[in-house]
């Protein structure tokens, strides 16, 4: 596990490149998953800091992501941050995130400064020192 990896599930290119570059930027290492099942294998094998998370996605939506995630085998997967980011600008969709797990929701469009702060408060110590 490398400290500053960063999972991204998300079906967009569009985000996922925008998302990428900004956080490559601040020395984050990006992993990209294009659905739900594949970022939850991702999720295990990379073992990442944060995961960022769409909520609509392909095959099960990032709620049903979350959830998997906070009841997976690997203790390391079930800890991890995870910052749902989405379009569903509903009345509810923030607290159905936190409930299904996510520790903070974020909407779309992305704004690149909340992103960088968001995924830095959530960073383990060492990560951040590593970046200066
Ligand atoms: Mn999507």
């Amino acid at each position: 596990m490398t400290a500053n990896n960063i999972l991204y599930i998300e079906d967009n290119p569009d985000n996922m490149r925008l998302v990428k570059r900004a956080l490559e930027a601040k020395g984050y290492v990006i992993h990209g998953a294009v659905d739900g099942l594949s970022g939850l294998q991702m999720a295990e094998s990379i073992e990442p800091s944060v995961i960022l998370l769409d909520i609509n996605l392909p095959d099960i939506d990032g709620y049903e992501v979350a959830r998997r995630i906070r009841k997976h085998k690997n203790s390391a997967v079930r800890q991890v941050s995870v910052i749902a980011i989405t379009a569903n600008t509903l009345k509810g969709d923030a607290e159905k995130a936190l409930e299904a797990g996510c520790d903070v929701y974020m909407s779309k469009p992305i704004n690149i400064r909340e992103l960088w702060a968001r995924v830095e408060g959530f960073m383990p110590i060492d990560a951040i020192s590593n970046l200066f």
